[in-house]
């Protein structure tokens, strides 16, 4: 049979070949972003609670009521802003689905996506399969701070939408509130979307504030704000998030939602909607991060690798400029092969591959993991 594909020049994702390449040689897994330690008991308990106690058929299309009321108090709470439950928080499978309905929702052909490279994945394929056309703006280390008079440049009477991620993966670095004033004045009286991917909101470190967009009203007018339940509760494989969005945008969302995946998993929403009741649970979040990636940085000390600092996120960014000029795709393979950790090339982010010689490594893992791969990666 003969088809044109649609996404022509998509392969297997870095995150599935480096965690492969991982397995097959033993290596420490530093590549995917995923915690090697369990979640919560207590949560598992609810879960199993709700489970037999016959929580087991369809939730409500956007969500378990009760875990939407629960995620609108923490909105208020940490944000100032107070959202609907009932209109504007709809209960997803995991971010990314909240993503590709969001761009699906929004993104007609040849409608233009602003994005801020080096991006997370799976944007760009999201964008393309709906007849979207990306629009990159590179972000340039060490520093990768945004120039808004260049991103500008990038918008147009086309520009239907611009997606930001703060924290940012995979480089670790958040957008400051003079940032997202710029991101405010630049969309203010225009049609442009802003699709904000805020999954890591509660890993930001050295007591800096995290800047979600529900902390701008008038920027949040025109926004979403999408979120995982995979960071927050040390359970990527649960696959669950959601979105907060004005409730006219919400409904054009919803018309999607409900015909790609209709509803999430229900007992799950039951239990999680419980757990969040103790808000030391996310509130101690930062500290508990930090605490790893200050003890990776320790374990890192006198390798060659050179750390560019992390601010949020699972992530922690290695220059190797200086001891070597292989390309990153290279490097990682030969660091899970040669010297048994594996860590994500960051040119794999890029449109174009621009190949800066930086890894990524992720430090949401135990300490003797940390402590490990840290004696490992000093014989670089
Ligand atoms: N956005 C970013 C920036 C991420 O890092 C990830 C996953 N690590 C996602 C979205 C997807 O999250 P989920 O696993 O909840 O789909
Ligand atoms: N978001 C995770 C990371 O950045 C991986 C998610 C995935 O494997 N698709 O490592």
């Amino acid at each position: 049979m003969k088809f044109n594909s649609k996404l022509p020049n998509v392969s297997t994702t870095i995150f599935t070949v480096m965690s492969q390449l991982a397995n097959e040689h033993g290596a420490i897994n530093l590549s995917q972003g995923f915690p090697n330690f369990d979640t919560s008991e207590n949560l598992k308990k609810l879960v199993n609670h709700y489970i037999t106690s016959g929580k087991n058929q369809y939730a409500p299309m956007p969500g378990v009521l009760a875990l939407r009321e629960q995620l609108s108090s923490k909105i208020e709470t940490l944000y100032g802003l107070q959202v609907d439950p009932n209109s504007e928080i709809t209960i997803t499978a995991g971010a990314t689905q909240a993503l590709y309905t969001a761009i699906s929702a929004f993104v007609k052909p040849d409608d233009e996506v602003v994005l801020i490279e080096p991006a997370y994945d799976s944007y760009r394929p999201s964008i393309k399969v709906n007849g979207g056309i990306p629009k990159a703006y590179e972000l340039s280390g060490p520093d990768y701070k945004i120039d808004w008079n260049q991103l500008r440049k990038l918008v147009s009477v086309r520009t239907r939408m611009i997606i930001i991620n703060t924290p940012h993966n995979p480089i670790g670095k958040i957008l400051s509130e003079e940032d997202m004033k710029s991101l405010d004045r630049l969309t203010e009286g225009t049609d442009i979307l802003v699709l904000s991917d805020e999954v890591y909101e509660h890993l930001v470190y050295d007591g800096l504030q995290h800047q979600s967009v529900l902390r701008f009203p008038n920027l949040w007018k025109r926004s979403m704000a999408v979120f995982s339940f995979g960071k927050t509760l040390h359970a990527t494989g649960w696959k669950l998030g959601y979105i907060v969005a004005p409730d006219y945008i919400m409904a054009e969302f919803r018309k999607v939602h409900q015909f790609n995946v209709f509803s999430v998993n229900t007992p799950m929403q039951y239990a999680i909607a419980d757990f969040l009741v103790d808000p030391n649970e996310y509130l101690s979040l930062p500290s508990f991060f930090q605490k790893k990636r200050d003890f990776f940085l320790e374990a890192m000390k006198g390798s060659s690798l050179k750390p560019i600092s992390s601010e949020g996120t699972y992530f922690q960014l290695f220059d190797y400029s200086a001891i070597s000029s292989e390309k990153d795709t290279e490097f990682t393979k030969r660091m899970t092969t040669e010297f048994g950790v594996a860590a994500i090339p960051v040119s794999v982010f890029f449109s174009n591959n621009n190949d800066n010689q930086v890894v990524r490594l992720c430090f949401a893992k135990t300490e003797d993991t940390l402590s490990k791969a840290g004696e490992l990666l000093q014989k670089i």
